[in-house]
């Protein structure tokens, strides 16, 4: 039985996520999707709850969610790994612009804990222009972002979002 870890911020999740999910799921038995309380990224503009809601109520959209399990940590992602008994990292690369911070790190990681392999899944052609900020972006100046993230939280991101423009 092997688990691997997706960590990552989702704030929110878009269609690039889902699509590195979906693929994870399939290669592994249990996909364990950790939304952090990441001390670099202190400034999420969603809180912690609704980015773990967004990216459960996002699920209807793979098709076997069945083995993906949504989590969060308040810590060393190594020390998650070691207590969840997990086998592999799993990180999502765009271009050669996440190559660096993302490939320090796995070594990090890696040092940390030697049997924390991290493995890379490369972007979908269509996800590789796709980020979070951008989507917080446009939906903010009121552009359409129906092609990036689910239906299912496409208004609520939206609303949230007007809100934070009309102060
Ligand atoms: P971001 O890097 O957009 O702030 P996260 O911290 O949530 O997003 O990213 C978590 C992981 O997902 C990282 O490995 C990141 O490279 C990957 N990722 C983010 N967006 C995409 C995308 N559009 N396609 C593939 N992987 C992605």
């Amino acid at each position: 039985m092997k688990t691997a870890i997706y960590p990552g911020s989702f704030d929110p999740v878009t269609y690039g996520h889902l699509d590195i999910i979906g693929r994870a799921a399939k290669l592994f038995d249990k996909l364990i999707v950790l939304v952090s309380t990441n001390p670099a990224k202190p400034d999420c503009f969603f809180t912690l709850e609704e980015r773990m809601d967004f990216l459960k109520r996002s699920f209807n959209t793979l098709k076997n969610p069945e083995n993906i399990e949504v989590d969060t940590h308040d810590g060393l992602l190594v020390d998650y790994f070691k207590k969840r008994e997990a086998d592999v990292i799993v990180k999502g690369l765009r271009a050669m612009s996440d190559f660096e911070a993302e490939f320090q790190m796995a070594l990090v990681n890696k040092d940390l804990f030697y049997k924390a392999e991290t493995v890379f899944l490369a972007a979908d052609v269509t996800g590789t222009f796709l980020s979070s900020s951008m989507v917080k972006q446009i939906a903010m100046f009121g552009g359409d972002i129906s092609a990036f993230v689910p239906h299912t939280i496409l208004t609520d991101i939206q609303a949230k979002l007007k809100i934070k423009k009309q102060k």
